[in-house]
């Protein structure tokens, strides 16, 4: 086995094929996302976090992901690792901020951990939208989210990336409320 494979679950699928063309509207963005990180922990498909890539402008929809963590056994699978790499592979680039490109959006239910934050500026995404706040994702799911940097909004936009914050946080904090009182697993590294 010399391959790593991160896929979807069929629900997810499914939802993807059933979204509008576009979706103009931020929190209708952000409020497909939060149904997405919902119905992944409902599943059981992975944990309540979700991610989706859009072109900013028109609201035109290229993927949204979920994270795949356990049923991947991939620690790195995280919502926004898996949507920007689905996003790259559909649009076939690994840079979506490329020449002649349009500018992309990541939507996601709750700030990027310290991995994601990483893999933001790798994307080439020109937005990042944020619903729950780090500290609430902390405290209502029991997550690490790891050392992130103190002025991380600033070190994006210094590097041309927007950072909207505080999109739908009672809807995006409710899923996290609900994972936290379902008593599914919490699976940080080192079982911290
Ligand atoms: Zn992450």
């Amino acid at each position: 086995m010399m391959n790593i494979e991160i896929t979807l679950p069929q629900w997810a699928i499914a939802e993807n094929n059933s979204l509008p063309e576009f979706i103009p509207e931020l929190e209708s963005r952000m409020r497909a996302v939060i149904r997405f990180a919902q119905l992944n922990f409902e599943h059981d498909t992975g944990g309540p976090f979700a991610a989706g890539v859009f072109e900013r402008d028109t609201g035109r929809v290229v993927v949204i992901g979920v994270n795949r963590v356990v049923p991947s056994n991939v620690s790195s699978a995280h919502a926004e690792i898996v949507a920007l790499s689905l996003a790259q592979q559909i649009l076939n680039t690994f840079d979506l901020g490329g020449p002649g490109m349009t500018d992309y959006q990541l939507v996601v239910n709750g700030r990027p951990c310290a991995m994601c934050y990483g893999s933001i500026p790798w994307s080439g995404v020109r937005s990042l939208v944020v619903g729950a706040s780090g500290e609430l994702v902390e405290s209502l799911t029991g997550f690490d989210e790891g050392p992130i940097h103190p002025n991380w909004q600033a070190e994006l936009q210094t590097r041309g990336i927007e950072v909207i914050e505080d999109v739908l946080v009672d809807e995006a904090c409710q899923v996290f409320r609900d994972f936290g009182e379902s008593g599914q697993p919490v699976y940080n590294g080192r079982s911290g």
